[in-house]
């Protein structure tokens, strides 16, 4: 009996949107699937993650979107398996460059993968799902943030999830300058906050929550990680901003539900102790024995298509020229993130690669 309910838990209903952060170590994950199963990854985890395995166990079978937040490894280590096993229709990053063969292997897989479309995500850009949810890139704006902590963190891409009443912010590793940056843009509130940059104190600002007042927050941290995530400091701001925390470094995969009128959330470890039922904004209290569908506003019958314009957006030339051009270099190791800069050495070249990024966190 127990275990019928817990299966009923785990299974999203009809008319339910389902967001797995999956349980990746130390790294990102997340999974995205609307009732019509428009599926949807955001990051691929580090090098010796299993996404592909974990994306099995979920039964994906297809991606439509793939978003890399940033090139990070512990992001897209696993990225170029992912879209060679499901070529997304569209491919989205922050349209920066890194000097890793992580990167470079993936860049040249999104090339080579014509049905593959590349965009920059930018804000304005909305993908369109069915059943009326939307996934918009609220960052980065037109503008880049420069001589940040980590250029690449702050310029992570930054997704909002709303299904309903109910909303899901995706930050990547964004840091400060990125959360303060949407306080200034009068970011809405939101009822799931995918924690930024691991649970770092780098990020998680009181006034970032306090505009947000996430009722749930998960954080997308590894067992032991050597970078001390989370931070103490973000985890009393997180316990003072009064969002119930879930971590994947305890929980494993957190899995949540959402109806449009609320959202459950079932973790993958200790069933039932950490099973648990999240109401947020007016959640129907039967909704999970019935299986009843919420009322919901009617879904718009043109809000159907992930993208669009994909052909509009080829791969661009710059990334290509940066990743590929080794004339006169000899090895892409040796090409600076911003520019055709040959070093004299591989160590030289990282070392002008971690200047540019700011800083050699992940
Ligand atoms: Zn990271």
């Amino acid at each position: 009996m127990f275990a019928a309910v817990l299966a009923v838990l785990g299974a999203a209903l009809a008319g339910e949107v389902r967001v797995d952060v999956i349980d990746v170590g130390q790294g990102d994950a997340i999974l995205i699937r609307t009732p019509a199963q428009k599926t949807i990854l955001i990051d691929a985890g580090d090098r010796d993650s299993n996404v592909l395995a974990q994306l099995a166990k979920l039964g994906v079978d297809h991606l439509d979107l793939a978003v890399a937040t940033h090139p990070h490894a512990d992001h897209v280590g696993q990225m170029e398996a992912v879209i060679t096993a499901f070529p997304p229709k569209v491919y989205v990053d922050n349209g920066m460059t890194h000097t890793t063969q992580t990167y470079e292997g993936l860049m040249r897989a999104v090339e080579a993968n014509t049905a593959i479309g590349y965009r920059e995500g930018k804000r304005g850009t909305v993908f369109n799902l069915d059943d009326g949810a939307k996934l918009e890139v609220l960052l980065p704006g037109d503008t880049r943030f420069s001589n940040t902590r980590s250029d690449l963190n702050s310029n992570s891409v930054v997704t909002r999830l709303t299904h309903g009443d109910d909303c899901f912010l995706f930050p990547g590793d964004g840091e400060e300058p990125t959360e303060r940056a949407m306080v200034d843009m009068g970011v809405e509130q939101c009822d799931v906050l995918k924690v930024a940059h691991h649970g770092s104190n780098h990020s998680s600002v009181s006034a970032f929550l306090a505009a947000i007042k996430p009722s749930i927050a998960v954080i997308s941290v590894g067992i032991g990680n050597r970078y001390g995530h989370p931070g103490e400091e973000t985890m009393s701001r997180l316990g003072a901003s009064g969002a119930t925390v879930y971590r994947t470094d305890r929980d494993g995969t957190v899995s949540l539900f959402s109806t449009g009128k609320g959202i459950r959330v079932v973790t993958e470890k200790a069933e039932g102790e950490h099973t648990a039922l999240v109401p947020v904004a007016g959640m129907p209290e039967a909704h999970a024995d019935t299986g009843e569908k919420a009322s919901e506003p009617a879904p718009s019958a043109a809000a159907v298509v992930i993208p669009v314009d994909a052909e509009a957006c080829p791969f661009p030339a710059s990334k290509k020229s940066e990743v590929y051009h080794e004339a006169g270099c000899g090895n892409a190791n040796k090409i600076s993130a911003s520019n055709l800069v040959c070093y004299p050495s591989k160590e030289e070249a990282e070392k002008a690669a971690k200047r540019s990024a700011g800083c050699c966190n992940p």
